[in-house]
């Protein structure tokens, strides 16, 4: 009895720990599985304030794909081709499709099956099945992630040698192997092409703000965000006052977008992004 939950837990442990990132702050992540269900994070989520830290993955069996996003200070922030970019997003969801199946019966397998077996017979009596079973599998996922990835980077076409070792050593991995496919594969495109083709509006919006905002970026960024907006037709939102929140609120973060009860000085939470107050005319 304490034998599989033991077990169960340590699995668990090792699944959880296989999909946190170390990120840098102005790392960029596009997660999702789908079109229209798409949301960029910046930097870790939970790091000393402004370094780099980790990236927690939420704690779910169905197996998500996350990008990381080439450096908003690295390259060009557009490479003026959005075309190509909704192509590769396309590309990066298809490749993705029937690998995360695989990865969600491998996962229902380790996390409920094979515990119920246990449960059932004894490990002493399905061990050995058990061990087969999910190194089968496995290998079924890694011939997928090999053929996926000969497919999306033909330039470098026996680099999947590396995770695919990694997860014939850790099945846990092979849940996550979409993830591991698709993690690098906008590193050509430009951060604003990228936004552009994949996020709605409410996110282009979120994103622009906190890219254009940052102390950190370059007059090229800038304004690529700018004709990005104005492509998207957001026009002006840029310098749009969010609604206030309270009538005591006296000025907001143009980046991120919260409101304080001081007129002037930085925001807690943005390093080096002055406030802006609200217009008088809209007080009370
Ligand atoms: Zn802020």
């Amino acid at each position: 009895m304490i034998d599989w939950l033991l077990l169960w837990f340590v699995a668990w442990i090792v699944y959880w720990s296989e999909s946190l990132w170390w990120v840098g702050r102005d790392t960029w992540i596009l997660v999702g599985d789908r079109t229209g269900a798409l949301r960029l994070q910046q930097g870790p989520h939970a790091s000393p304030r402004g370094g780099a830290g980790l990236y927690v993955a939420g704690m779910t069996l169905r197996p998500r794909w996350r990008v990381q996003l080439p450096d908003s200070r690295d390259g060009l922030p557009s490479s003026g081709a959005p075309k190509a970019t909704k192509a590769r997003l396309s590309e990066v969801i298809n490749a993705t499709g029937n690998l995360r199946r695989w990865s969600l019966g491998l996962a229902l397998w380790i996390f409920a099956g094979a515990p119920l077996a246990i449960f059932s017979f004894g490990l002493a009596r399905t061990w050995l099945g058990l061990v087969i079973s999910i190194l089968a599998w496995t290998t079924a996922i890694v011939i997928q992630f090999a053929s996926e990835w000969r497919r999306m980077y033909p330039d470098a076409p026996r680099a999947w040698h590396g995770p695919a070792a990694t997860m014939l050593l850790s099945p846990f991995g092979a849940i996550n192997a979409s993830d591991r496919l698709v993690r690098h594969a906008f590193r050509s495109f430009g951060l604003v092409d990228i936004i552009e083709s994949v996020a709605p509006d409410a996110e282009v919006i979120r994103t622009s703000r906190m890219l254009y905002f940052s102390p950190e970026a370059s007059e090229h960024t800038r304004s690529a965000i700018t004709d990005m907006l104005a492509r998207r037709t957001l026009g002006r939102v840029l310098f749009t006052p969010p609604p206030r929140l309270s009538p005591d609120a006296l000025s907001y973060c143009p980046r991120c977008q919260e409101q304080l009860f001081r007129v002037a000085g930085e925001c807690p939470d943005c390093d080096w992004v002055t406030l802006v107050p609200f217009d008088p005319v809209q007080s009370r």
